[in-house]
């Protein structure tokens, strides 16, 4: 695509994806399969760029939130296996098993569901179990796995594939013990179920728990934040750092840059306000740039009188409040800009850097919501292409 005329654009590197895939290669045994988490729009990088670049280098298996999702991947003609996370509602769970997507199961109720449908279609379906191990969002108890595996005995067009469990406290401390005792409930119960289902696959691990703990990782990880080149958060990366003592700098590498491009250029006299609600005022007379995006492209309205964006490889502050679909930078000591000039709203420029992590602790967040909430109208380019 010609990224030209466009007033903002998403660039996703194929590069820094293959050099992602590449690091989990070699720290996650071979027999272990690598699943990657593309829920919310593949973490707003796209979902139809994020799979065309994992299919052709291998990715098997995407991790969903919904059924919509999973029928947008199939959609884009993939054909992959999907495991849908998010509950499906009763009436739709014959399009589960009409297209083969696996799906999480945490109750009884489900089951029963998902087999009146298999029935009626006369197709089998493929679940995974998840245990409820302490974080207290989806699981199952395990006092009631032995109910369930009794039901399950008795719903043949049912395949048990899988057992999974999520971790509550793995990226948001350097102390971990919290999530080896969730491990310990998970093998505990998975003991119990491998007595019937001795080659049921086992789950656990999303990025943190990949990136520091091998006995987490079993017979697949489900990697959502650090195959798009993201640390799960600065106690992980310290965690690791300390881990392995490397630097650890360069191990990830954020894929996605995003782009706009300057709509108008203004000289403002000294002691003007900028924007609504006049929260910044001119010391000086100020030159301005207007760019084409806002909060509702994801430029967090709290970003207001914080951020700063690249401009000609330098940092131009944005002065007063993030409009909806435009912001105002600070220009005055960045000669010759002109309209139509790049700027650069995460990524690099010059010798400059602007990564997601800074922009989502100047909006008092996690890089998980930032990049999520990156519209899904901009458009999304693939650069850097491997081959
Ligand atoms: C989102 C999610 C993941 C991926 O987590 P990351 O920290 O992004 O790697 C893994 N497992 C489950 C159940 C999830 O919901």
């Amino acid at each position: 695509m010609n990224t030209e005329n466009l007033n903002t654009w998403i660039e996703i590197s194929e590069e820094a994806f293959v050099s992602n895939l590449d690091f989990f290669r070699r720290i996650i045994p071979e027999k272990t399969d690598l699943a990657m988490v593309i829920k919310s729009n593949a973490y707003g990088h796209g979902i139809k760029e994020i799979t065309e670049l994992a299919g052709k280098n291998g990715i098997l298996l995407y991790c969903v939130h919904s059924l919509e999702e999973a029928q947008l991947v199939r959609e884009l003609g993939i054909s992959q296996d999907v495991l849908i996370m998010g509950p499906v509602p009763p009436g739709h769970l014959s399009e589960v098993i009409k297209n083969s997507f696996r799906l999480v199961v945490y109750d009884s109720d489900t089951l029963d569901a998902l087999n009146r449908a298999a029935v009626d279609l006369r197709q089998s379906a493929c679940i995974h179990l998840k245990l409820e191990t302490g974080t207290y969002r989806q699981g199952i108890d395990p006092d009631e796995v032995e109910l369930f595996l009794e039901k399950l005995k008795k719903t043949p067009r049912i395949i048990l594939e899988g057992v999974y469990t999520h971790f509550a406290n793995i990226e948001d401390t350097t102390d971990h013990s919290y999530a080896f005792s969730q491990l310990k409930r998970f093998k505990d119960t998975v003991t119990r179920i491998q007595q019937n289902y001795p080659n049921i696959k086992k789950h656990t691990a999303c990025s943190a728990a990949a990136l520091l703990f091998s006995e987490t990782h079993f017979d697949m990880v489900r990697l959502g934040i650090s195959m798009y080149g993201l640390w799960p958060s600065r106690e992980t990366f310290v965690s690791y750092k300390i881990k392995h003592s490397q630097n650890g700098e360069d191990i990830l590498q954020p894929i996605l840059s995003w782009k706009t491009r300057v709509g108008q250029v203004k000289s403002v006299p000294a002691k003007q306000n900028i924007g609504y609600g006049c929260t910044y005022q001119t010391t000086r007379e100020t030159q301005l740039a207007v760019l084409p995006i806002g909060y509702a492209d994801g430029f967090s309205r709290s970003l207001g009188n914080q951020a700063f964006v690249l401009l000609h490889g330098r940092r131009a502050p944005v002065r007063g409040r993030v409009c909806m679909n435009l912001i105002m930078v600070d220009i005055t000591d960045i000669p010759d800009v002109k309209p139509g000039d790049e700027a650069v709203l995460i990524g690099k420029q010059g010798k400059e850097f602007i990564s997601v992590d800074l922009l989502a602790s100047l909006a008092g967040t996690i890089n998980y919501e930032f990049i999520t909430r990156l519209s899904g109208w901009i458009p999304r380019v693939i650069t850097n292409r491997t081959r």
